[in-house]
This record gives C-alpha cells, sequence and structure tokens, in this order.
C-alpha cells in the first residue's frame, strides 16, 4: 500500500489567505457599491521595464533561428552572461563572487523550500518569528524539529541569537517579510559568528535588498566578515524587477562552505546542491535569462530603480500617515513592507474587520506570519500611488 509523507498532516492549515479571501468575498457581496483597496498581497503591480521586455523578445526570436537555437543549457547553473552580471552587481555593493558561486534559478521560493534536500532531517531548525511560511513548512514537511527567535518589538523586530541555544539551520530574512525590518552589518556578524560557533548554516533571503536605500545596511550576508564559510543566500528579481511572473531569480553558495559529513570528510555544500539540481532541476530558459541580464544593464538599473522607487514613495505616504496618527510601526524605509502595531489594543484580526468595514482598506493580519505577529498588521507599498494615498487619507480620517 501506498504510504504518504504523514509530516504534510501535521502541517498547519494555511488558513490566513484563505480567510482573508473569505471575509472580502462576504465583505464585497454584501456592500457591493463600497471599493476595497487591496494593500495586504506581496505582489508587485508595475509592468517589467521596457528594456527587460526587448531582451526577452530578442532571446526569443534567437530562439526561432537555427544557428542561435538553444535547447538545455549545459550546466543548468545559468548562462555565463547572466552569472556575469549578478557577479559584477555584487561586487557593485563590495561583495565578490566567482561565476560558479551564483545558481540562476525560476525564483528564490523554489530554492528556499528545496534546499532542505541537501540537510538531514536530524538537524534543528531555527526560524525568526515571524517569518515568510516557506521557512518552517518546507522544514515541517521533512519532520525536523523546528526552533523560533522571536523578533518582537522590544529587538525592533530584529531576532538576536541566543548563545544558550544550539541550532544548524538558521533562515534570516533581511529585508524582512512580513516587519520590513533590516539587519545591520553589526548584527548580521553576530549571526555568522553564532553560526561558525555552532557549526550552522546561515540561509540569507535578501528578496528585498533592491528597497535598500541606507548605504550602511548590508544589501547581502557577505557583506558580513566571514559569511562565506557559513551562509548560503538566495536572491530574486520577483521584487528587485517585477519578475514574479517572469520567475527568476539566484543562489549563491560560496566555494568555501563545507560541513563535515559523519566519516570527517569535509562536503562542499555547492557541490551537494549541484548534484541535487542536476537530477532535479534542468535550468531557465534562456528568453527569461536574457531579460533577467538587461535588468543589470546600466539601462536596466535606471528602469528597474523608477519602479522601486514608485513603490519607496507608497511606503513614505503610509509612513508619513502612521507617524502623523502616532501610530507605532517597523519597515517602510528600506522595504516595501510597512508593519504596524494594530492601534487601541485590538489584535490583528480585529484591526482587520475594523479597516474592512471602516474605510474598505485590506491588509494582512500579523499573526499569519508567527505568533510574534499577534496585534501587528501588515501592509503593503506594492499599489498604486492613487489608492496608497486613498487608503492613508481613509485611516487619517478614521483616527483622527
Ligand atoms: N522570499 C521572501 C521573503 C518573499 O517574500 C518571497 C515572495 O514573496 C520570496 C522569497 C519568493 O519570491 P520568488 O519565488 O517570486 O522569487
Amino acid at each position: 500500500m501506498v504510504k504518504i509523507n504523514e509530516n504534510f498532516l501535521t502541517m498547519k492549515k494555511n488558513y490566513l489567505f484563505i480567510d482573508i479571501a473569505k471575509r472580502v468575498k462576504a465583505f464585497s457581496e454584501a456592500n457591493p457599491d463600497k471599493p476595497l483597496i487591496r494593500m495586504g498581497i506581496g505582489d508587485v503591480t508595475l509592468p517589467l521595464a521596457p528594456v527587460v521586455v526587448e531582451a526577452i523578445k530578442k532571446g526569443a526570436d534567437e530562439m526561432g533561428v537555427r544557428e542561435t537555437f538553444k535547447g538545455y543549457e549545459d550546466s543548468g547553473t545559468g548562462y555565463d552572461f547572466l552569472k556575469q552580471a549578478v557577479a559584477d552587481y555584487y561586487g557593485s555593493f563590495g561583495v565578490s563572487l566567482s561565476l560558479s558561486e551564483i545558481r540562476i534559478n525560476d525564483g528564490a521560493k523554489a530554492d528556499c523550500g528545496n534546499i532542505t534536500d541537501i540537510f538531514g532531517d536530524d538537524n534543528t531548525i531555527l526560524v525568526t518569528d515571524p517569518a515568510y511560511p516557506v521557512y518552517v513548512d518546507s522544514n515541517v514537511m521533512c519532520g525536523r524539529r523546528i526552533i523560533y527567535a522571536d523578533s518582537n518589538e522590544e529587538n525592533g523586530f530584529a531576532a538576536m541569537p541566543d548563545e544558550s541555544v544550539h541550532a544548524d539551520i538558521i533562515y534570516l530574512c533581511s529585508p524582512n517579510n512580513p516587519t520590513g525590518s533590516v539587519y545591520t552589518k553589526a548584527q548580521l556578524e553576530e549571526w555568522v559568528s553564532y553560526a561558525i560557533k555552532n557549526e550552522a548554516v546561515i540561509i540569507f533571503d535578501s528578496a528585498y535588498e533592491a528597497f535598500i536605500s541606507d548605504p550602511a545596511l548590508p544589501r547581502s550576508i557577505y557583506c558580513a566578515e566571514g559569511a562565506k564559510k557559513c551562509a548560503i543566500e538566495m536572491c530574486s528579481l520577483s521584487k528587485t524587477a517585477g519578475f514574479t511572473g517572469t520567475r527568476c531569480g539566484y543562489t549563491v553558495i560560496p566555494e568555501e562552505l563545507t560541513v563535515k559529513a559523519s566519516d570527517g570528510s569535509e562536503v562542499s555544500l555547492a557541490a551537494l546542491w549541484g548534484r541535487r539540481q542536476g537530477s532535479k532541476f534542468n535550468g531557465v530558459s534562456y528568453p527569461i535569462q536574457c531579460g533577467a541580464a538587461a535588468v543589470f544593464t546600466p539601462e536596466g538599473q535606471k528602469q528597474t530603480r523608477q519602479a522601486i522607487d514608485y513603490y519607496r514613495r507608497n511606503a513614505k505616504v503610509m509612513t508619513d500617515t502612521l507617524t502623523e496618527l502616532g501610530i507605532k510601526f517597523t519597515g517602510g524605509i528600506n522595504s516595501p513592507y510597512v508593519w504596524l502595531k494594530c492601534p487601541q489594543g485590538m489584535d490583528s484580526w480585529e484591526f482587520f474587520d475594523f479597516l474592512l468595514e471602516k474605510i474598505q482598506v485590506v491588509g494582512t493580519p500579523g499573526e499569519g506570519f508567527g505568533k510574534n505577529g499577534a496585534g501587528w498588521f501588515r501592509l503593503t507599498a506594492f499599489g498604486t500611488y492613487e489608492n496608497t494615498v486613498e487608503a492613508m487619507n481613509r485611516l487619517k480620517k478614521l483616527f483622527s
């Protein structure tokens, strides 16, 4: 008889977005004359930059000509032209990477989940709470022990290591989804030193690095001393360049990142991941890699920056409003997420219903991201400027 992976039965149902959709649907049916402003979803809304579209079209044209047609990519880890563009991009913030350390993928979510394949199930996993749900879910699927580091109001939603607790694999996300907080270089160095002491590996999710405007804040964990010895980094063009529906990202595994096997031999994680991907992944399509490379050209940077600046302007409208109303928040400055404390002692769902009923603004209750999200609420800057302004005007009227 076939046996299922029973770990799936222990997984929490993903009620968050189902509950949101149900409440929104019920409200809309009862109030068809009251249009909603959606500020809950983490998807981008602006189209791809023209230079990216042109590069994808050119790549597609090449696929239609015998001389330039491409089948499977030999390595499956990405074309050198794109890896070189990524390496140069890292160089612009002071991180030196060789092409063999970069692996092109179809977005960060898959690698965040699939990386579990190269680690044993007897590892202790440390996740900061609240967190992007993939880190927990993909490890629950393997039946692993998960412990949490609290990100809360006291520590500015930037959980730091507890030296008395041991972990083998540590997930960090900065700028953070959902809290918008960003680790400083010194904080990352603390995590790196904890990881080295514990012979642990950090999986660093930098999907929102492009939103960092403060040059003092690190855009990569490799800005932290020693990180190449203990960290894997995952990034994506989804939020950087509007690739959520186009799909392209990159994972960095440094050459010097090795782990001891049970027989005492040093094993390269890059080699293990290469072996895993060689068996289960056949690369990203050529036209999409052409489009991705265009993001890193001077014109691509200029055009994609315009979209990021647009979202940043939305975030500024939001943070200005919250400041004016005296509502506590984190994020919104080096991040597209604004994480606010529900006013008047409301819990996250109460606040959700309150905003929906009173001003028809939809956000995301913080407790959906972990226990430390209780009493907090996530709004995103990915909407239109007009809707963001309107939503914030309604919020001002409601609370002033
Ligand atoms: N990491 C974080 C923190 C995210 O919020 C997201 C998407 O919202 C991803 C990774 C996945 O992005 P993608 O798979 O589109 O590259």
